[in-house]
């Protein structure tokens, strides 16, 4: 067995233990403790692999004659005199002046303490950013010490941390920690000279006491040898849960579903009956996905194409390929609507083909979900197609070979778990083959290195005939214009979404915005036929106002982010977004995504309320410059870093700290290839290193 595999559950086992007395009730901890725990600070080796944000130099005095706005600096002088002043608030101002000049000292908010300490004559050191204000130069919010207090010699590190948590306990937990760990090297010497690494016991102090001078473009760059160092063991640790993870898959068995290739064959026959032909793009993906159905371990593959790219047709011939073998499919998306969408458009292809197709969702009744259980249980249905559902533990398969899950980033982690339980058979001794489908592009490199034990087939070509969308920006106070365009394009016998705004806040609230936002278009339309959807309707309205709208018996179609992924209505040619600003990039271009998917010209509209913040107006020019999903995708990690794609966000823990995935994809090959060797070589090395930095969280990585 693989060796970072059986950890996985005994792991969290202890870690639960840990947290509670023998008797069950939970150990008391202090304040500090939770919000240590908090930034997963526990284990000595947790504080002594907690690195600084950056440093301050508090080891000399800079004259304050020298002082230019923007630089951070301490200073050491008199208070010449203070006050607390009212305008335009309450707040406490200083000057402090040493031999060569004057620096002024502000506080916004203060403490009683902080007043007293800065009476006139006081000799004080100042520290802090140093701005060019309206009056002169000054610092705000400066941390002060008594000019008697003794000078560090050392920088002093600034640590990632809570709030509640001071720096000065951070410190002195991480030193305390130094102190104790044995930082013994995990890599053998061979490892450390072929990559040119420096030993880890010197990297780690070096990365908590650096040199000084040049310490925070040390900490900038991230390209000092102690940096790679560190960099280097974390992606060799994900490298070596990866390949474990993938050797244990390799040593699990699926049932073979080879290809049918008769004429009278299933899957030929699906071919046949669809109304397209498919692009060569998907054409690869299908035999990709063909070759691994006929194995004898089971697939464990990541379809990713832009919206639009048509992934469904390619998840509906691996289903035939599938049930053709007289195996079991199981599709599952995240929200009931796509769920009922595949359920139908499946049904419509395979049906006709002698396929049985059933549906399972949270809210069927109780009867129609005994029947949708005992047809997945005794092997009637052939195709079962629903939410998360599927994958709870009472839902029993007759032989499931295959299982698809569409739009794959949006289930949870804990989703992504159960799914992979389900995925290990369930003791019996077949794992079913997975195919997981993703409109949300990641990045190629991203995908294969950083992401779960994952082969990936891309689809990177759109369905021909497609005229690309055009995207406007509106402001709101044209709203009218909008609102006739709505008229025009409905009159021309096309439909429209028009989707309402997020509201962070509150569901209530979004949800009364999108009744208020229906209600007042059917008064300025009151010739078009408007439907509403949101996440509250009862399924079976949902699904009817949906089945409406596909049957183009509504022309518009007002919505919340419920339409967001999936929903293909290729009449459908405008989308309008209101307030288009609070929306995420990805978000914006699923949400965009459900137009142009027919022949026709379609347009969006990003209607927003001026005046628009700067990451706003970053990402509305991103969605006006480009349709591309990958180039979305890309600026998307620029603006925000990576725990959206990798699911992290849910799970609060980021998986990679110190390592970047844009920049160091060399490191990352190298750690790869190091892992390979270090798996035949040197196994015993492998779980030290494992032990060192994961403790536990696989699971993360195999998801
Ligand atoms: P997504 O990849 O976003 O899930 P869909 O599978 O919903 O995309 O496909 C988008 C639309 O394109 C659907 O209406 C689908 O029927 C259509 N489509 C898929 N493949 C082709 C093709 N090869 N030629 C023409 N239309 C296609
Ligand atoms: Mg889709």
């Amino acid at each position: 067995m693989a060796p970072a595999a059986p950890a996985k559950k005994p792991a969290r086992k202890t870690a639960a233990k840990t947290a509670s007395t023998a008797a069950g009730k939970p150990a008391p901890r202090s304040d500090v403790e939770r919000r240590l725990l908090s930034l997963g600070l526990e284990t000595p080796i947790d504080f002594a692999l907690h690195v600084p944000l950056r440093f301050e130099d508090e080891t000399r005095n800079l004259p304050i004659a020298s002082l230019q706005p923007g630089m951070t600096a301490q200073v050491e002088g008199e208070i010449l005199r203070s006050e607390v002043i009212q305008r335009p608030r309450r707040q406490l101002t200083a000057v402090i002046a040493d031999e060569t000049g004057e620096l002024g000292l502000r506080w916004l908010n203060f403490y009683p303490s902080q007043q007293r300490q800065v009476t006139p004559g006081a000799r004080l050191r100042a520290r802090g950013e140093i701005r060019g204000g309206l009056f002169g130069r000054e610092i705000v919010h400066p941390r002060m010490t008594r000019a008697d207090a003794p000078m560090p010699t050392a920088l002093t590190p600034v640590y990632p941390s809570t709030e509640g948590l001071p720096q000065s306990v951070l410190r002195k937990a991480v030193a305390r920690a130094l102190q104790q760990v044995e930082l013994r090297d995990t890599l053998p010497q061979a490892v450390l000279d072929r990559y040119g690494l420096m030993p880890f016991e010197p990297a780690l102090r070096a990365l908590h006491q650096p040199p000084p001078g040049g310490a925070d473009d040390f900490l900038h760059e991230r390209s000092d040898p102690a940096w790679q160092r560190i960099k280097f063991d974390e992606l060799l640790a994900q490298q070596l849960s990866l390949a474990a993870a993938r050797a244990a898959r390799r040593d699990k068995r699926a049932e073979t579903l080879p290809l049918d290739t008769r004429r009278q064959g299933l899957v030929r026959r699906l071919y046949q009956a669809l109304p397209f032909q498919l692009t060569d793009a998907q054409m690869r993906v299908v035999e990709e996905i063909s070759a691994d159905l006929s194995r004898n371990y089971p697939m464990h593959r990541l379809l990713q194409g832009d919206v639009g790219s048509g992934k469904t047709v390619v998840a509906a011939l691996a289903a035939a390929q599938a049930i053709a073998c007289g195996a079991q499919v199981a599709l599952m998306a995240p929200t009931e609507i796509l769920a009922e969408q595949h359920f139908r458009k499946l049904g419509d292809w395979l049906a006709p083909l002698g396929v049985t197709v059933a549906w399972l969702t949270g809210s069927l009744s109780p009867r129609q979900r005994r029947a949708a259980l005992a047809a997945a249980a005794d092997g009637s249905a052939q195709l079962i197609v629903g939410t998360q559902a599927i994958i709870q533990e009472h839902v029993v398969f007759h032989r499931l070979g295959l299982m698809i899950v569409d739009e794959q980033h949006r289930f949870g982690v804990g989703q992504r778990l159960a799914l992979s339980r389900k995925g290990e058979g369930e003791g019996g001794p077949l794992a079913p083959h997975q195919l997981h489908m993703s409109a949300t592009p990641i990045p190629r490199t991203l995908a294969m290195t950083f992401f779960a034990d994952l082969d990936v087939s891309v689809i990177d070509a759109l369905p021909p005939g497609r005229t690309p969308i055009v995207t406007k920006l509106v402001a709101e106070s044209r709203r009218d214009q909008v609102v006739e365009l709505v008229a025009q394009e409905v009159r021309q016998g096309r439909q429209a979404y028009w989707v309402c705004p997020l509201v962070e806040e509150s569901e209530a609230l979004q949800l009364q915005t999108a009744v208020d936002t229906c209600e007042t278009l059917r008064q300025v339309l009151p010739d078009l036929r408007i439907g509403l959807v949101h996440g509250k309707l009862p399924q079976a309205e949902k699904a009817q106002v949906m089945k409406d709208f596909h049957a183009a018996e509504l022309d518009l179609l007002v919505a919340t982010t419920v339409i967001e992924v999936g929903v293909d209505v290729p009449r459908a040619s405008l989308m309008v977004i209101e307030h288009a600003e609070r929306f995420g990039l990805a978000q914006l271009h699923q949400l965009r995504g459900r137009v142009g998917r027919g022949s026709a010209e379609s347009v969006c509209v990003l209607l927003y309320q001026a005046p628009l913040g700067m990451v706003a107006r970053e990402r509305l020019r991103a969605m006006f410059e480009t349709n591309d999903g990958f180039e979305i995708a890309r600026r998307d990690l620029a603006q925000r870093g990576p725990g959206e794609f990798l699911g992290t966000r849910q799970s609060g823990l980021a998986l990679l700290r110190f390592a970047d995935i844009e920049t160091d994809t060399e490191l990352a090959e190298q750690a790869r290839e190091a892992a390979a060797w270090l798996r035949r070589d040197h196994p015993e090395v492998v779980q030290a290193h494992l032990t060192r930095w994961l403790r536990g969280r696989e699971d993360f990585l195999r998801t």
